[in-house]
């Protein structure tokens, strides 16, 4: 198992992140992001940094707003790819 970093798994894993932090994956699909996060530290880091996004705008407003969650997701997202 040690070929490069398998990217199109990390492609796939980051276009579920919002799914699986809101514990909408289930089953085999879950199971194969969460494995790929025990070998993948990159995605490891893509999932704090999204969690921590999560954690600051629930502060900020008090309030549930899963569209607009989704939309700073994908906002990180792309801003990670940037910086590489
Ligand atoms: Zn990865």
């Amino acid at each position: 198992m040690s070929e490069n970093c398998p990217r199109q798994v990390c492609e796939r894993v980051r276009q579920l992140l919002s799914e699986l932090l809101d514990d909408e994956l289930r089953g085999v699909v879950l199971e194969e992001v969460r494995t790929h996060l025990r070998d993948c530290p990159d995605c490891v880091l893509e999932v704090d940094s999204v969690k921590k996004t999560i954690r600051l705008y629930r502060q900020c407003s008090c309030q549930d707003v899963p569209v607009d969650i989704r939309i700073r997701l994908q906002d990180v997202i792309r801003r990670a790819r940037e910086q590489g």
